[in-house]
C-alpha cells in the first residue's frame, strides 16, 4: 500500500516543529518495521509568506510511503495520530489547530490546485472543503478538517518542479536555549564557502550571522540549506557538532525557489496574494529613513511598490526613475487607508529610459553658453552680443547608474521562499531517485 501523509501547525508559541513530528513519525514506523520503501524525500513546503496569523515559518510537510503489508491502513492512522497528541500535549500545543491528511499516493497530485493557491494567494477553508468533496472517502483527517489542512493538503500536491534541500538537525526537547552557543558558527561560514558540499545561505557574509541557527524555542539545532542531498548529510561530519542531538532528517522543500513569484497583473494584486508585475515607473519616492516607494503601471492600473532597506535593494531602486521598465516580485500588504502595497522580495530591470539633459546652445561667435531671449524667440550670447534665432538647445544623454537585469537579495536578508542573489544561474534540481536506504537521509 503507497499513501501519502500531510501534516501542518503542530507548532505551537511554546515551540515544537511541523517538520519534527514527521521526523518523530517517520522515527517510529521505521522502528515498527512498517516501511517496505520510502518513495521520496520528506517534504518541506514553505507556503504564502503573507497570510495573516500563519504558523512560525508558514511550512508544511509531508512524505511518501510504501507500506509493508502487517501495516493496515488503521494501524497508520493509529500510529500517525498517537505521535501527533503526545508531541502536541508536551508541547502545550492547540490538537485543534492541528491537521494531518491521510491519502492514496496515486492521489497526491490531486492536491497541486491548493499547493498553488495556498502559496500564493488566500486559501478558505470553504474553498478546501469543495475542493476534496469529490473524493471525499479517500481523504482521512484525523484531526478533522480545519485550518491547517490548507498546509497539510497544500504540501501533498507540492509538484517539484524545482528544489532544494535542509538538513533539520535536532536537539533533545530537554536541552535548552543555552546549548546553541556550544555550536561555533565559524564551521558554518566555512562550510559554504566550500564549493564541494554545495550548501547555500547558511551564513551571512554581509551580516556576519549565523542564519541556520534557528531562535527561540525551537527543536531544530541546526537547519542546513543545500542543493544536494547526498552532500548535505557529508556535513554533518564537517560540522564536528559537540552536543547530544536528537537525530536528523534531509527534506525536499520549495525554498530559494521562488516558486510564489508568478505573474500577475495590477489589478490581481489583492491583498495576501504573492506575484510579479511588469510596469513602468511612474513615481520615484524616498522615504525618511531609506525605504523607496516606487509607483508602477501596467496598463491595467497602478500599485504602490515598496523596497525596504533591509532587503539590500534599494541601492538599486533609489537609481529608477519614470519611464523606466521593471518586474517587481513580492507580497502584498495593506497599507493605512486599506492601501495594498506590494512588498518586494526580488527586483528586474527590464529596460532603462533614456534620461537627456538639455543645454542652451554655444555661441557661434565666441563659444560661450547663450540665453534664451525667450519662448520662441532664439537666444543671445552676453559676453559678445550675438544673436540667432535659428539655434537649437543642446541634447546630452546621461549615462544611467544601474544595469538591466535581475537584483536579488542577499542571504542576510532572502525569506525562505525567495531566490537568494547566490543561487543566480543554478539549475535547483529535483533529484527523481528516491533514496532506498532509509540511512541516506535520516539518522534514527
Ligand atoms: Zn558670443
Amino acid at each position: 500500500m503507497k499513501i501519502s501523509i500531510g501534516i501542518d501547525s503542530v507548532d505551537s508559541q511554546y515551540g515544537g516543529c511541523t517538520t519534527h513530528v514527521l521526523y518523530r513519525i517517520f522515527k517510529r514506523l521505521v522502528e515498527n518495521g512498517y516501511i517496505e520503501s520510502v518513495l521520496d524525500y520528506p517534504y518541506l513546503v514553505r507556503l504564502n509568506p503573507s497570510i495573516p496569523h500563519k504558523t512560525r515559518g508558514n511550512g508544511a510537510v509531508a512524505i511518501n510511503l510504501e507500506l509493508k503489508k502487517i501495516a493496515s491502513l488503521d494501524t497508520l492512522i493509529d500510529e500517525v495520530a498517537s505521535v501527533i497528541v503526545e508531541y502536541v500535549n508536551g508541547i502545550h500545543g492547540d490538537l485543534m489547530r492541528v491537521c494531518a491528511a491521510i491519502v492514496p499516493y496515486e492521489l497526491s497530485g490531486y492536491f497541486n490546485d491548493i499547493y498553488v493557491k495556498a502559496l500564493t494567494d488566500f486559501v478558505h477553508l470553504d474553498y478546501v472543503s469543495n475542493f476534496i468533496k469529490p473524493i471525499k472517502d479517500k481523504v482521512i483527517l484525523p484531526f478533522g478538517l480545519n485550518k491547517g489542512c490548507v498546509g497539510a493538503l497544500a504540501a501533498l500536491g507540492w509538484d517539484k518542479s524545482r528544489c532544494s534541500y535542509e538538513l533539520l538537525i535536532y536537539r533533545p526537547v530537554s536541552h535548552t536555549e543555552a546549548d546553541r552557543k556550544m555550536f561555533d558558527s565559524r564551521f558554518l561560514a566555512e562550510l559554504d564557502s566550500l564549493e564541494e558540499y554545495r550548501t547555500f545561505c547558511n551564513y551571512d557574509y554581509e551580516g556576519g550571522r549565523a542564519v541556520s541557527v534557528p531562535h527561540g524555542p525551537d527543536p531544530v539545532l541546526l537547519g542546513i540549506r543545500g542543493l544536494d542531498p547526498d552532500k548535505l548529510v557529508k556535513t554533518l561530519k564537517f560540522l564536528k557538532l559537540s552536543e547530544v542531538v536528537e537525530g536528523w532528517c534531509v527534506f525536499k522543500t520549495n525554498q530559494a525557489t521562488g516558486a510564489h513569484m508568478v505573474p500577475r497583473a495590477s489589478h490581481e494584486l489583492k491583498p495576501f496574494r504573492t506575484g510579479c508585475l511588469t510596469g513602468v515607473v511612474k513615481h520615484v519616492s524616498i522615504r525618511p529613513g531609506g525605504d523607496v516607494v516606487l509607483s508602477l503601471t501596467d496598463g491595467f492600473g497602478e500599485i504602490d511598490v515598496a523596497v525596504f532597506k533591509e532587503s539590500g535593494l534599494t541601492r538599486y531602486v533609489r537609481q529608477l526613475t519614470s519611464g523606466d521598465v521593471i518586474r517587481a516580485c513580492g507580497s502584498v500588504k495593506l497599507w493605512d487607508n486599506l492601501r495594498p502595497v506590494l512588498h518586494v522580495e526580488l527586483l528586474e530591470i527590464v529596460d532603462l529610459a533614456d534620461k537627456y539633459l538639455r543645454l542652451n546652445p554655444r555661441c557661434p561667435r565666441c563659444g560661450a553658453r547663450m540665453k534664451s531671449s525667450g519662448r520662441n524667440k532664439g537666444y543671445k550670447c552676453l559676453k559678445c552680443g550675438f544673436k540667432a534665432a535659428d539655434l537649437r538647445p543642446e541634447t546630452l544623454k546621461l549615462l544611467r547608474d544601474i544595469n538591466t537585469g535581475l537584483y536579488l537579495p542577499t542571504c542576510g536578508s532572502v525569506k525562505h521562499l525567495s531566490i537568494p542573489a547566490s543561487l543566480l544561474n543554478t539549475p535547483l534540481d529535483c533529484y527523481a531517485k528516491p533514496p532506498t536506504v532509509v540511512s541516506d537521509f535520516y539518522s534514527q
